[in-house]
């Protein structure tokens, strides 16, 4: 068993993740409040919850790999690896709706723009592209997002469009419309969320050139009260009782169904930026934005901040990476 690879695993495994609670070994048991280690944990001891961002952390104990705690939530409702055909589908469907709405603008999929030596501009071939009201109207890129595409991909492409002057549109496709289930997003989900000012924008099989708006809002855990005998302190302590925010898992809430080629504006020169807790920053760049008010209660998310400080994830990777 190679225990450094193990480390870097679960390092990798925590960032893909969006917490690092769980790479120093512990979980905490429901029944008690207490840290518990994966090597000495059962699994009758369970269940099992990540101290750093309460979701629900199952226990893995197998041969190859050091005995450890893995985040168990829900994941976002995406199209698995294998969908390619849907993720085809999709294309064809967004293209040919807005094909039908602006017949001139030279709608087509997978047209590549070739490379710009003069200008230092690599070749890219958009998912979509096309322009809105005519010949002479607004160039547009629509990248359907798929699995192979990774964040650094995503921040090259976003660079590229952005110095070819073409707004750029990043669209999930699912299977199903989607509902307001809490899950965890996928790590270019976040990155997304965090382009488009708090909104993912999601498609699924019937919506043409429809596409709603998704913002992640705070799901909380209720933390059941417990008193326990602290015999270090040899104090009687009590904790619970209350609710907590989680971290890494959402609420969606779904904004009004949104046309692209309607109900969006050019967003220029997004300045630069690091979204929260995540490592990569993205580029400037420029998007395509809805044109929705907010509607989430954002100063009441603001009020949740507070209980993940930005810090934390450096503090516990760093540690993790000494030993
Ligand atoms: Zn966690």
């Amino acid at each position: 068993m190679n225990t450094e690879h193990t480390a870097i695993d679960r390092i990798r495994e925590a960032h893909e993740v969006g917490c690092y609670g769980l790479v120093s070994g512990f979980a905490k048991q429901v029944k008690t409040g207490n840290d518990i280690n994966a090597e000495s944990a059962l699994k009758r001891d369970g269940p099992f919850f990540c101290g750093a961002c309460l979701s629900q952390a199952i226990l893995r104990k197998c041969a190859e790999r050091k005995d450890h705690f893995a985040h168990h939530t829900p994941l976002s409702p995406v199209v698995p690896r294998e969908e390619t055909q849907r993720h085809r589908a999709c294309m064809e469907e967004i293209c040919t709706e807005l094909q039908k709405v602006h017949p001139d603008g030279l709608w087509e999929i997978d047209r590549p723009i070739p490379e710009n030596k003069g200008k230092k501009l690599s070749a890219v071939r958009p998912d979509i592209s096309g322009r809105i009201g005519g010949k002479n109207g607004q160039r547009l890129a629509i990248e359907i997002q798929a699995s192979s595409m990774t964040i650094p991909k995503i921040c090259k492409r976003s660079d590229v469009y952005h110095r070819r002057g073409i707004p750029i549109l990043w669209v999930v496709p699912l299977l199903e419309p989607i509902n307001s289930q809490a899950f965890r997003a996928r790590l270019y989900e976040r990155y997304f969320h965090s382009l488009y000012f708090g909104r993912v924008y999601y498609w699924w099989p019937g919506c043409g050139e429809t596409v709603t708006p998704v913002h992640y809002g705070v799901a909380r855990r209720y933390i059941d009260h417990r008193e326990w005998y602290d015999t270090d302190a040899g104090e009687h302590r009590e904790a619970g009782g209350h609710f907590m925010p989680y971290k890494i898992i959402k609420k969606p809430i779904l904004g009004q169904p949104v046309k692209i080629s309607k109900n969006f504006y050019e967003y220029k020169d997004r300045p630069e930026f690091r979204p929260r807790y995540e490592r990569k920053s993205v580029p400037k760049c420029t998007i395509w934005m809805d044109k929705l008010p907010i509607w989430w209660d954002a100063e009441d998310e603001a009020k949740f901040e507070k209980y993940y400080p930005e810090e934390d994830d450096q503090d516990v990777s760093e540690s993790e990476s000494e030993s």
